[in-house]
C-alpha cells in the first residue's frame, strides 16, 4: 500500500525527452489518471506496456481528475497523474494541490509528489537555438481560468519590460481571434521584425517548426498543439552553416555600464545604439531637479537615432537664460533643438517621425499658455492635440513634465488653477504614453495603470 499521488510530466512526446524518474513512476503505477490523449502519449513515450489501471477523463475536468487521483491514493494506490510537458506549467500539479487546499482533512494520509518534465517552450526553444537565453515570461492565452483583460495586461507589461514570451494555449476553435489581438498588444512595444517561433507538435512525429516575425505571423498556422515564442527587441537570428539559430543574448545592453545615473548623456552617446531601450512614448514626471531632463536625454542618446529636443522655455530673464544654456550645453553636439513655447503639438509634428524627440518640458509650456491668458479648456484641447501627435509618431518620444501638486497648496488662485490644469494635461499625456516614470532624487519608479475594478487580476 503506497497512499501516494505523483504528478508527472512526460515531456512534449518524445521518448528520449521523458526523464528516467518519470518512466519509473509510470511503470510502477497501480493507477494512471489523465486526459485520454496524454495517457496514450505516455504509452508511446515509455515504449513498453504500462500496467496500471487507467482512469481516463476529458480535457477540462481537472478538478474532478485531481479528486479521483487523491481518492485512489487514499485507498492505498500508487497513483500517477499524467501531464504533458512539465506538470507544473499549466499542468495537473496545481490542480491537485488546489484540491488539497480545499479539503485538507480528507486526504491527510496521502503523500503528494511532483516529477518534472521538459515543458513545450523549452523543447521548442531547443529546436531553433536559444531564444530563451535571457529573461522570459510564460503566458497562457486561454481565458477559461482568467479574464482576457488580465491576459492583455500581462502581455503588455511583459513586452514593455523586455521579456521574451512563450505563449501556451495560443488559439482554439472557440477563440480564433485572440492570437491576432495578442500580437497587436505586443506590437505596441515590439517591431514587426521581432522574431517569432511557432512550434506544432514539438517532439512528436509530425513536428512543425517555423521561424517568422511578428508582422508576418499567420494565426491560421497556430492551434492548440502549438506553442509560440515571441522574441524581445534583443532577439535575433544567426546563420551558421546554412542553419538559422534564433537567440536572445544573455547580456542586456545596460549591463555594459549604463548604471552611471549621475553622468550626463554625453557619456552614453558613444555607447552601442540600443534602439530597443526606448520605444513609443515615455512620460517622465516628478519634482524639480529630480533628474528628469538628464534621464530623458540619456535615454534619447541610447536610441542611436537622430534626436531633436523641442524646448518650451523662453529666455525672458537671466535666470531662465542660464537654465536654458545649462540644458543646451550638456546635449551632444549633433542634436537638433527647436523652440516651441506655445505651438508645441505643431513643433513635435514637424520633427521627422523616425527621429527620437525629447519634449522639455510640458510644465513650462502650460505656464506659457497661462501667461498668454489662454483658458484652461483650450489648454486641455491643445494637450489632447499634442497627445495625438505623440501617439501617431513612429519614433520614440520622451516627454518631460512636473508633478507640481505634491507640496503645499499654491497661495494664489492662479497658482491653484495652474496646478490643476497641469495635472489634467499630465493625465492626458499619460493616456497615450507607453511608460510613465515618476522621478525623485535622480531615481525613478515606473507607474502602472490602476485596475478600475480594484486590484483584481489573479486568475
Ligand atoms: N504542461 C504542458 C503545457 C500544458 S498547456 C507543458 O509543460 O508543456 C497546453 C499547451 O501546451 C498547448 O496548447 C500548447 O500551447 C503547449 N504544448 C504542449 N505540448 C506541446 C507540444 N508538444 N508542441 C507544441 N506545443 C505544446
Amino acid at each position: 500500500m503506497s497512499f501516494r499521488v505523483t504528478v508527472v510530466g512526460i515531456g512534449p512526446g518524445r521518448g528520449e525527452w521523458c526523464t528516467p524518474a518519470v518512466r519509473r513512476r509510470l511503470l510502477e503505477a497501480t493507477d494512471l489518471v489523465g486526459y485520454e490523449r496524454y495517457l496514450a502519449l505516455a504509452d508511446d513515450v515509455v515504449g513498453e506496456p504500462l500496467r496500471g489501471r487507467r482512469h481516463v477523463s476529458g480535457n477540462r475536468v481537472e478538478a474532478e481528475r485531481a479528486r479521483l487521483a487523491l481518492d485512489l491514493a487514499a485507498g492505498g494506490g500508487e497513483v500517477v497523474v499524467v501531464s504533458s510537458g512539465d506538470p507544473g506549467v499549466f499542468g495537473m500539479a496545481a490542480a491537485v494541490v488546489e484540491q488539497l487546499e480545499a479539503d485538507p482533512a480528507r486526504w491527510s494520509g496521502v503523500q503528494l509528489e511532483v516529477e518534472p518534465g521538459v515543458t513545450a517552450a523549452c523543447a521548442l526553444a531547443s529546436r531553433v537555438g536559444a531564444p530563451l537565453g535571457h529573461d522570459f515570461c510564460v503566458v497562457s492565452l486561454s481565458d477559461v481560468l482568467k479574464p482576457w483583460e488580465v491576459i492583455e495586461r500581462r502581455l503588455d507589461a511583459a513586452a514593455a519590460a523586455g521579456f521574451v514570451l512563450a505563449l501556451y494555449n495560443p488559439r482554439s476553435r472557440h477563440r480564433p481571434h485572440q492570437l491576432r489581438r495578442a500580437m497587436e498588444v505586443l506590437g505596441r512595444h515590439l517591431g514587426g521584425d521581432t522574431p517569432v517561433v511557432i512550434g506544432r507538435q514539438v517532439g512528436r512525429a509530425d513536428q512543425q517548426v517555423t521561424i517568422t516575425t511578428l508582422a508576418e505571423l499567420d494565426p491560421e498556422t497556430v492551434d492548440m498543439s502549438t506553442v509560440v515564442l515571441v522574441g524581445s527587441a534583443a532577439t535575433r537570428r544567426v546563420t551558421n552553416g546554412g542553419r538559422v539559430h534564433v537567440y536572445t543574448p544573455r547580456r542586456h545592453e545596460e549591463a555594459r555600464g549604463c548604471e552611471d545615473d549621475a553622468v550626463g548623456p554625453g557619456a552614453s552617446s558613444s555607447r552601442e545604439a540600443d534602439p530597443a531601450a526606448v520605444q513609443g512614448v515615455w512620460l517622465l514626471t516628478g519634482g524639480a531637479r529630480a533628474g528628469k531632463s538628464a534621464h530623458a536625454e540619456r535615454l534619447a542618446a541610447r536610441t542611436g537615432l537622430p534626436v531633436t529636443v523641442v524646448a518650451t522655455a523662453e529666455a525672458l530673464d537671466q535666470e531662465m537664460a542660464a537654465r536654458i544654456e545649462e540644458h543646451r550645453s550638456r546635449r551632444p553636439p549633433g542634436w537638433g533643438t527647436v523652440e516651441a513655447p506655445v505651438e508645441l503639438a505643431a513643433a513635435v509634428d514637424a520633427v521627422s517621425s523616425d527621429a527620437c524627440v525629447v519634449v522639455d518640458c510640458v510644465t513650462v509650456w502650460v505656464g506659457n499658455l497661462f501667461h498668454r491668458g489662454i483658458p484652461e479648456g483650450e489648454i486641455e484641447v491643445a494637450a489632447g492635440a499634442l497627445a495625438e501627435v505623440l501617439r501617431r509618431r513612429r519614433g520614440p518620444a520622451l516627454v518631460v513634465t512636473n508633478e507640481v501638486g505634491l507640496g503645499l497648496v499654491p497661495e494664489t488662485a492662479l497658482g491653484r488653477r495652474y496646478r490643476d490644469s497641469l495635472g489634467r494635461v499630465n493625465a492626458t499625456l499619460a493616456g497615450v504614453a507607453d511608460r510613465v516614470v515618476l522621478m525623485c532624487a535622480g531615481r525613478g519608479v515606473e507607474l502602472s495603470v490602476l485596475d478600475p475594478v480594484g486590484g483584481g487580476g489573479t486568475p
